[in-house]
């Protein structure tokens, strides 16, 4: 259910640009989402297309780009990426740390026609 509102705030946003620019379709919209949130791509594929349905986002492809989990420890400033389930740091083991990327999800671009 989680995708399901995530999808309509995707359409919704889209919808309300496309209408700004007087366009007549949306081709492309592309999407960003990090390794830590917990977006399935396939889950917004498949609500987009019954939510998309007979809108100007109709006929738009979905273009997913996954950002690495990036930690840095804020112990000994070692900067690394989630390395399987292991979050601590490599360097020194600390569990204090603070994550630079992974979580986000956004709307990077849009393509329309007019
Ligand atoms: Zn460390």
């Amino acid at each position: 259910m989680h995708e399901l509102a995530v999808t309509q705030s995707i359409l919704d946003l889209v919808l309300d640009h496309a209408a700004k620019a007087d366009a007549t379709q949306i081709t492309k919209i592309y999407l960003v989402v990090g390794e830590l949130s917990s977006i399935v791509d396939e889950s917004v594929q498949f609500y987009w297309e019954i939510i998309a349905k007979d809108t100007l986002a109709e006929k738009a492809e979905l273009v997913f780009r996954r950002v690495a989990a990036t930690f840095k420890c804020l112990e000994c400033q070692t900067v690394y990426h989630l390395d399987g389930q292991v979050v601590f740091c490599p360097s020194c083991g600390s569990s204090r740390i603070e994550i630079l990327s992974g979580e986000e999800f956004y709307i990077e671009a849009i393509d329309i026609e007019t």
